[in-house]
């Protein structure tokens, strides 16, 4: 249990079993890649339970039925680079019709403010609802930035789906934007004097590239 109103932890069987394995020092790039792509797209499964539908007649070989279909805003999932790029394949797989935007967040050095150098997303977003991703919540500021330059943009509906989460970046997202859901696989226990969170499982960009 937690007391922070805007995260969902999605503790399913499969997903604690997946994050265990991500989190193991000794479990080699391919697999890491392979567990978050999973972790994904059983993710997706959750995050999107509230899609609206719409009744739509179906001809079986014997009559007619009511069926439903996906109705109202298009999805646009929108990975934070770059780890967030790990996450994009395997909810694609459960929405394939989805479209993908694009956003780049670097450091400034001295300020330690995230900075926007690259921000690309499919046209009407307004019309459209949002998932951004990013496997890591740590202190927020990344994905704090992101929402802003996505409202900044136009756009409404906005959830951020992530694998491990810190309570620190729960909060802080939650203060700075309140409308926005957070889903998680894991809530963490705490960041250490290097925004890495504990236990965590490492950088996951360096994970999932192999750039370590
Ligand atoms: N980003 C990561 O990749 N890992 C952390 O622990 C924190 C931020």
């Amino acid at each position: 249990m937690h007391d922070l109103p805007n995260l969902t932890v999605i503790d399913h069987p499969l997903i604690r079993h997946k994050v265990s394995l991500l989190r193991a020092a000794s479990s080699p790039k391919k697999l890491f890649r392979e567990l978050v792509d999973e972790i994904a797209m059983l993710m997706a499964y959750e995050v999107t339970r509230d899609l609206e539908e719409e009744a739509v007649d179906v001809e079986t070989p014997l009559e007619t039925t009511t069926g439903h279909r996906i109705a109202g805003k298009k999805l646009v999932i929108v990975p934070v680079l770059r780890a967030g790029l790990g996450m994009v394949d395997g909810m694609l797989r459960l929405v394939p019709s989805a479209r993908v935007g694009h956003v780049g967040m670097s450091r400034d050095e001295e300020s330690l403010e995230p900075i926007e150098y690259y921000f690309k997303l499919p046209a009407g977003p307004d019309a459209r609802r949002f998932i951004v991703v990013d496997p890591m919540l740590a202190t927020g500021g990344s994905a704090i930035a992101t929402i802003d330059g996505l409202k900044r943009r136009g756009v409404r509906r906005i959830s951020l789906v992530c694998v491990v989460a810190a309570p620190e970046g729960v909060r802080a997202l939650g203060g700075a934007h309140a409308d926005v859901p957070i889903f998680a696989a894991a809530l963490d226990r705490e960041l250490n004097d290097a925004g890495y969170i504990l236990p965590g499982l490492g950088d996951a960009g360096d994970r999932l590239f192999g750039t370590r």
